[in-house]
């Protein structure tokens, strides 16, 4: 899979202009605030409609525009196709797949992506919310029946959450609250294997990405937490409910008592070990990136191995902070598929690839 040639029309700070991208490494590289990251972003966008960065269609918009277009010749699924999109702020989103009418959540059909940009960097440092998210993003995609189960969870866990708050004033919404409980509890199940499953792949596929980037020097391990009394995350559902439910029970009256949820697959994590220690207290900022990077070249792994095409790989920001044992990695050694990275024109890396050069400089790609 990968992106040929791209046509920005209003969008950001492109005024009109065209990029050829080569099949392999592609290295985007210019000063500051030149319009890097807005081009990645637009390759981004084509592969869901929505943008990393805002959720907001004004913001994508040229100054002084009234529509924003994006333009891309595509390869994918053994043929070319194009993807036209258009936004105005306030009306929706008009996509045409080959001149089809599609929503953003069908692009997935034509393009995947995996990004990689600094706030990415929060996997390692940040709390178990950005690894579930991670988790979660990855899964759907490769299974739509997750991001159902998800969507479900979601719901339910929404709706207990507002009777454990409301409930002292208004009592009689108690009379629910096993039912959202066990209905959380067959959901977490369910998620339990699907996660658990995937975190097995992580593990088998991001320890050796991580040992090549580091020169050998780092061993890097993941472990999925789950619900305390969960025994075996590798059980049928039923299993796993009924181990579920053990934890729900010991915990409804501290449920009440603190207003929260307390048992369910929210509270998930997974953790990271580099050379067996946790990542997020010692990892450095180089290791840190590193970590942060293998992940994600891992996930475009187990995505080749379901699709059996390669995402098209997107790096912002990525060279910075790594020594040039690192850099040399990733402008040169990632091999198979599509990757646009973009970097600093200052750090001289653009010489240092074998793979195209695009320069940005004040909305124009040279
Ligand atoms: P850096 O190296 O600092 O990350 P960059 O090249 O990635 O820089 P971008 O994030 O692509 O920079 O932004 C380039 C410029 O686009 C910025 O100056 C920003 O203010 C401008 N910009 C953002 N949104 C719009 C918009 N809707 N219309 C016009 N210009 C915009
Ligand atoms: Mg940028």
């Amino acid at each position: 899979m990968r992106i040929e040639k791209i046509a920005l029309n209003g969008f950001r700070n492109y005024e009109w202009d065209t990029a050829e991208f080569a099949p392999g490494t592609n290295v985007i590289s210019g000063q500051n605030a030149q319009g890097k990251t807005n081009l990645l972003e637009a390759v981004y966008m084509l592969s869901c409609g929505r943008s990393f960065r805002t959720r907001f269609d004004r913001e994508l918009v040229g100054f002084g525009y009234s529509e924003a277009q994006i333009l891309a010749d595509v390869y994918s699924h053994d043929r070319a196709q194009t993807i036209d999109m258009r936004m105005r702020p306030g009306m929706t989103k008009r996509i045409l797949v080959n001149g089809v009418k599609k929503t953003g959540a069908e692009l997935a059909e034509t393009v995947n992506v995996v990004l990689f940009c600094p706030d990415d960097l929060n996997l390692i440092k940040e709390g178990a919310a950005v690894r579930r998210r991670l988790m979660d993003n990855a899964i759907s995609q490769i299974r739509p029946r997750y991001g159902e189960i998800l969507s479900q969870f979601n719901r339910l866990y929404e709706h207990k959450t507002r009777i454990l708050k409301d409930w002292r004033e208004k009592p009689s919404l108690l009379d629910t609250l096993d039912e959202f409980s066990d209905g959380m509890c067959r959901a977490s199940a369910q998620l339990i294997r699907y996660r658990a499953s995937f975190a097995a792949r992580l593990n088998e596929a991001a320890p050796p990405i991580q040992r090549e980037f580091s020169g050998e020097g780092e061993e890097l391990s993941l472990a999925y937490k789950t619900v305390s009394t969960v025994r075996d995350v590798y059980a049928q559902a039923r299993e796993i409910y009924y181990d579920i439910c053990e934890h729900q029970e010991a915990h409804r009256q501290a449920e009440l008592e603190s207003g929260q949820c307390l048992t369910g697959a929210h509270k998930d994590d997974l953790e990271i070990e580099i050379n067996g220690r946790p990542a997020r207290s010692f990892a450095s900022q180089g290791q840190t990136r590193t970590a942060a990077l293998s992940l994600k070249l891992a996930e475009r792994e187990i995505f080749l191995a379901e699709t059996g095409e390669y995402p098209i790989l997107l790096l912002d920001d990525v060279l910075s902070e790594l020594d040039s044992k690192r850099q040399e990695f990733v402008l040169n050694r990632i091999g198979g598929g599509q990757t646009l990275i973009t970097c600093c024109e200052d750090a001289e890396i653009s010489s240092r690839t074998g793979g195209r050069v695009l320069f940005v400089e004040k909305g124009r790609i040279r």
